[in-house]
Formats: structure tokens, sequence, C-alpha cells
């Protein structure tokens, strides 16, 4: 049976940035599986592409910490190696003054957080930024942007792999047996064949199947959510030429339906939020009204029948429908001999945190 000193289940955004991280030290010793034909097949192809500033999150909770340091480290990958990208900057956007207060609350949690730049902005100053959003006051983040995510995915497969890592695509972890000196992973591999391999340490990055895999390891797991996320695309040139936001939903639910634009300059609104049983990425075209009654609070000049229905993703959530803020989790797990880190509830601003989350991983596990 084959062997492996460290396994990372999944190559999506977070799987792949920690297999760049680990593989110039384990080669070989590293494999990285993934159930899809390639890498980023889920939810890290399925998102808005934001990189993050790190505004929204309580003081030293793990998506705060790892989302700033995120923010810098993406930058500067995108710099080194030419991937494409853009600081284009984001306005949070008050309705009313309840709204306008917690702007107040967000720059100060933002700066506590260290998101850098963060100001804000009068309705005038935010008018001369953005002349058709209708606000009363803004928070700008100048270090918000957007990036090639995909790019970034190749960028982080090819470290790995040219560091000598073993890449397995089409290979579908079913269960985890945790032995005494090692965990036993029984797979699913193409045409219905199924094998099995040891390793040493497991890194379960699995996203929306990584509280399955934790609980057949044996471990106590806390249930995960899955949170669709649907976005409407507007067709023709967009009136908007930064990320705008409105101020978040008190709930504390999503970040409220937004504008983003990607590195084709095409706008695109959403994600909402909406909980469901399975994954499940149809996207409801009769969501347009509230999406239209929703964006023209902050744009009232959209033309909503320029709205079309554009696709979806799902976070997994452990954030319950009527659950308070919740972090990340990244935890190591296991007996003296084994380890296993369990990466769950890997949501916004999960792209952002990538590298971040990698480099946490590597000093945890000192390497
Ligand atoms: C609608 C939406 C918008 C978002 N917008 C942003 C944003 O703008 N900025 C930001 O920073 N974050 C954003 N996020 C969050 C971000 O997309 C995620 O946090 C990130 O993509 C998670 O990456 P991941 O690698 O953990 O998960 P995934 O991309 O889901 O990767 C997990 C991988 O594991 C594989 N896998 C699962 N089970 C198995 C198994 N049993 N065996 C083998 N392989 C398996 C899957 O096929 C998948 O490839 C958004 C998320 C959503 C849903």
């Amino acid at each position: 049976m084959e062997k492996f000193e460290v396994t990372i289940i999944g190559a999506g955004i977070v799987g792949l940035a920690v297999a760049a991280r680990l593989a110039p030290k384990l080669k070989e010793n590293l494999l990285l599986v993934e159930r899809h034909e390639s890498f980023g097949q889920e939810t890290s192809s399925r998102n808005s592409e934001v990189i993050h500033a790190g505004i929204y999150y309580p003081e030293n909770s793990l998506k705060a910490r790892l989302c700033v340091s995120g923010n810098r480290r993406i930058y500067q990958l995108c710099q080194k190696y030419d991937i494409a990208h853009r600081r284009l900057g984001k306005l949070i956007v008050a309705s009313s003054s309840a709204e306008e207060t917690s702007l107040i609350e967000l720059l100060k949690r933002g700066r506590r957080n260290g998101a850098a730049n963060l100001k804000l902005l009068s309705a005038a100053e935010s008018r001369a930024l953005e002349p058709q959003v209708k606000t009363r006051a803004a928070l700008f983040s100048p270090d918000s942007g957007i990036v090639d995510s995909h790019a970034l995915m190749r960028l982080f497969y090819h470290q790995a792999k040219d560091s000598g890592a073993v890449i397995a695509f089409h290979t579908e972890i079913a269960e985890i047996k945790p032995l005494d000196s090692f965990f036993q992973l029984n797979c699913a591999g193409q045409d219905q064949t199924s094998f099995s391999f040891n390793t040493k340490t497991v890194i379960n990055c699995a996203g929306l199947d990584a509280a399955r895999l934790s609980r057949s390891a044996g471990l106590t797991t806390p249930a995960i959510h899955y949170a669709k996320g649907t976005y409407f695309s507007y067709s023709g040139i967009s009136p908007l030429s930064h990320l705008v936001y409105p101020a978040p939903p008190q709930s504390g639910h999503g970040l409220g339906i937004h504008a983003t634009i990607d590195l084709g300059g095409r706008l695109r609104f959403g994600p909402d939020l909406q909980y469901c049983v399975q994954p499940d990425y149809q996207v409801d075209a009769t969501r347009r009204l509230q999406f239209a009654a929703a964006i023209k609070r902050y744009l009232p000049t959209l033309d909503s029948r320029r709205l079309a229905p554009d696709m979806a993703g799902i976070r997994p959530r452990l954030q319950g429908p009527d659950d308070p803020f919740s972090d990340f989790i990244i935890r190591q797990e296991g007996t003296a001999a084994t380890v296993f880190f369990n990466l769950l509830g890997i949501e916004s601003p999960g792209l952002t945190a990538a590298p971040a989350i990698a480099d946490e991983i590597a000093t945890r596990l000192n390497l």
C-alpha cells in the first residue's frame, strides 16, 4: 500500500495554496488529492474574486487576521508572478442614519484589524468617486480589489507540482480510517475503481465535504450549513468603477447584495444568502425583483431589465440561520503519531485568506 507523509484533500484555492507552501520541503512525500478532473471546480470558481481588506470580522478572529495578511500576500504574489488583478477600491455605503453609524463602527473595527488606509467619506466625496451611487456617507477601502482567481490557483498548482508534490485528480476520498500510527484513506477513482493509501498527516481542505470527512475520521465535528449565494449580471457598460457594497445586514448574514466588477469590466450583483439542504447551483431567475429592490437602494438609476441570472456558489458555513458570527475553524487534531488538520467553514474571505492559511499551517507543522 502506498504511503505519504502528508496528504492534502481538496484542490480548491486553499488546498492548492497549502500544497504550494509545503511542497518545497516535502517534495514527493506530499500528496494533493482532488475528486474532479482538475483544480478549482467548486467554491473557488464560484465567488466574487474580491481581495477583501479585513473590515467586517471581529478583532482577533482568524477571519480578520488571515484576511488582512492574505490581502497583502495576494497583492505581492500578483506583482511577483504577473497575475491579473486590480486594486479597484471599495465603497461601503449608507442609506439611513443607522447605517451611517454602522459605518463608523466598521471603520473602527477595520482599523483594529489592521485593514489599511480606510477613510470615511461624505456624501459629496462619495459622489465624486461614484456619481450614480446614492448615499449619506461611505467607508472607502482603497486596498480592496479583484484578482484572477484561476490564475492564482494555476500558480499554486505549478509551484506544488514543480517542487515534486504528487497531485492526483479523479480521486475522491470516501472514508478516513484512523489507525495507530497513520490514517488509511479509502478512495474512489475513475471508472468505479477503489483503492487505499496511508498517510501520517491529513490536511482536510475539502470545502463543502470537509465536515463529512472529519466525521468519518471519528472527530467531533460541528454542523456545516450550505448557504447559497446567487449572482445576477448586468448587461451593458458598467455605471460603476469601484466595488460598491451596502452597509452589511444587521442579521450578520452575508455582506448585502453588492456590486463587483470583474477583470473584463463586467458588472455583477450578489451574492445573496439562502440556506439550502444540499449544494444546488441552479439560479432562480425570479429573484431578479428582490435583487433590483436591494440594488436600487444605492443605485436608483439601475435599469433592472439589464439584470440577467448569472451563477451561484455555495458557502460551507458554520453559522446557522439563527447563530451569531462564527469564525473559520483551523485546528490540529490526531494522536501523538498522527496529525489531522481540520479546516472547516472556510467561507468568505477564504479566497483572500488562502496564502495566509497556508502560512499558518506551515508554521503549526514546523515546515
Ligand atoms: C458566493 C460566494 C462568494 C464568495 N466571494 C468571495 C470573495 O469575493 N473573496 C473571498 O476572499 N472569498 C470569497 N468567497 C469564499 C471563497 O470562495 C472560499 O472561501 C474559498 O474558495 C474556499 O476554498 P477551498 O479551497 O476551501 O474550497 P473549495 O474551492 O470548495 O475546494 C475544496 C476542494 O475539495 C474537493 N473535495 C471535496 N471533497 C472531496 C473528497 N471527498 N475527495 C477529494 N476531493 C474533495 C472539491 O472538489 C474542491 O475542489 C466566496 C464564496 C462564495 C460561495
